[in-house]
């Protein structure tokens, strides 16, 4: 085959991949066919990856017009391909088998950083390969820059979700100091393009300040702000690898890179929207890791009233709708198998079950219909806010297992409240409400909840595997 075919073959093979990415993003938009569309982004990931590593052509311009001139690659570069590929996905494959749902952030942080670092390195062999072309120096340096703070922050956001680092570091006039570091790096980042110059003392330092400037960067943000920090990482890993594409004229790491790029940034701003937060006030808010603490919030009056796993199968036995409002905690229990059957043996004997999700509820969107949907359940049960909360006065009983913010009346009562304006599944309208956790400590945004002191609430205090398979085993006998 000459160059010349074996350059289209390459044009075209990058053009179906980046079509497998857009038709796979698409699929992963509902639960059915997400495990597909992943599927088909995977092939055209593949096709991508084996036209890159074997078909070395570049196109030139020469006097009478355009040349394809083939590139020789030593064997020995392919072996050192090839032994990348292999433990590379070796490492990928245990870790994504082995990882539980709610480690899922913290899986993606680390993968997100590893693109970053891609990028950033990129930059560094690159920066002395540019022979004066401004564009390219231009996509070296600010992929290097992107490339740094995301690999750094995301090492951070890990080090944070998995509890390491479990207290949020914030420095006096930390936004301050932030931006003026920030603004810092992108001058020198400038002058590093402008300038000419070919030290390689100055890019290993514009280097370095752009890892502190990824630290800094994400350090103060209270751990639970993470999953919203990770999909904006995730975003400027998604630019750092559109300027790697831009350089090396790649189309399918630029159409990637673009698509990482805007589907990190309005998922940032989707779940800033669910939680009615700017992204400046998650960024530079200090909320969510010691701002607030259990017990602040509204003046808690009244008491809260226990209940017996007899009880709660009498109650949920005789009623004729009962709605079920997953959140975090019955995720960390892996209660999810066990809920099923609850809803199942209640549908045997005639109630109506449904399932309440909120868009933020557990650590990241749409982690309840993943955790959901590994449990077999109907996702036609499944019903979104805006739907359920009318159906909600109808309800006999709502059954909140492991969710606490997202059903806390004060986002709607109390404007001093840290979680007011979220919009919130409004269970207190219901005619019992039974919650499921194992305390009366705080959720995420670490606040009194008033529902818990409701009179028509109850509390069924335990973990909530136990709990439910106590209630299974009570309805059983009845
Ligand atoms: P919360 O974090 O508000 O509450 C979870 C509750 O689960 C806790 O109060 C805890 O109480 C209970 N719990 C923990 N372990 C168990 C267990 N083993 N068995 C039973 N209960 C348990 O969770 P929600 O889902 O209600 O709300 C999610 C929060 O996360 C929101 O504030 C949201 O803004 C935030 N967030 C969500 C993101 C997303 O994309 N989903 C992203 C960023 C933030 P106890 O310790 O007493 O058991």
């Amino acid at each position: 085959m000459t160059p010349e075919v074996l350059y289209n073959i390459r044009t075209i093979t990058y053009i179906i991949a980046s079509a497998t990415f857009i038709i796979g993003l698409k699929r992963m938009g509902n639960a059915k066919t997400a495990r597909n569309g992943n599927l088909i982004a995977a092939v055209g990931m593949t096709l991508a990856i084996i036209a890159s590593i074997f078909i070395h052509v570049n196109k030139v311009q020469t006097e009478t017009g355009v040349a394809f001139e083939q590139v020789e690659t030593p064997g020995f570069i392919y072996s050192l391909i090839f032994a990348a590929i292999i433990i590379g996905t070796i490492i990928g494959w245990l870790t994504a088998k082995k990882v539980q749902m709610t480690k899922m952030p913290e899986l993606v942080s680390m993968f997100n950083g590893m693109g970053g670092a891609c990028a950033a390195l990129i930059g560094l062999m690159e920066f002395h390969h540019n022979t004066g072309n401004t564009g390219a120096l231009i996509a070296i340096v600010l992929g290097l820059i992107i490339g740094s703070v995301s690999f750094s922050g995301s090492v951070i956001a890990f080090l944070k979700l998995n509890g390491t680092m479990n207290k949020p570091v914030r420095l006096p006039s930390y936004n301050i100091i932030n931006t003026l570091v920030m603004i810092g790096v992108f001058a020198f980042g400038a002058y590093m393009i402008f300038s000419g110059t070919e030290s390689s003392t100055l890019l290993y330092l514009l280097f370095a300040a752009a890892l502190i400037y990824g630290i800094l960067f994400t350090i103060p943000i209270g751990g639970a702000d993470m999953p919203v920090v990770i999909s904006l990482l995730n975003s400027f890993t998604g630019l750092a690898a559109a300027f790697g594409g831009f350089l090396y004229d790649n189309k399918v790491m630029l159409t990637g890179g673009i698509l990482v790029g805007s589907a990190g940034t309005l998922l940032t701003l989707v779940m800033c929207k669910a939680m009615n937060r700017p992204l400046s006030n998650v960024i530079f808010g200090a909320f969510g890791g010691g701002g607030a603490s259990a017990g602040d919030g509204p003046d808690v009056k009244g008491s809260i009233k226990d209940m017996s796993v007899a009880d709660a199968a009498v109650l949920l036995n005789y009623s004729k709708k009962v709605v079920i409002v997953p959140g975090y905690g019955l995720a960390v229990a892996q209660a999810q198998h066990i809920i099923h059957e609850l809803e199942m043996l209640l549908e045997e004997r005639g109630v109506e079950v449904k399932y309440a999700i909120h868009p933020v509820a557990g650590r990241m969107p749409g982690h309840m219909n993943v955790l959901l949907a590994e449990s077999n359940v109907d996702y036609g049960k499944l019903v979104e806010m805006e739907e359920i909360n009318p159906e909600l006065e109808q309800t006999d009983v709502v059954l909140v297992v492991g969710a606490n913010d997202v059903v806390n009346p004060a986002a709607k009562t109390d404007p001093s409240s840290p979680i007011y304006g979220m919009p919130i599944l409004e269970v207190d309208k219901a005619k019992h409400i039974i919650v499921n956790k194992r305390s009366m400590n705080a959720g995420y945004a670490g606040i009194d909840n008033l529902l818990f002191y409701d009179p028509k609430t109850s509390m069924l205090f335990g973990d909530a595997k136990k709990a439910l398979t106590e209630l299974v085993a009570e309805l059983k006998t009845m």
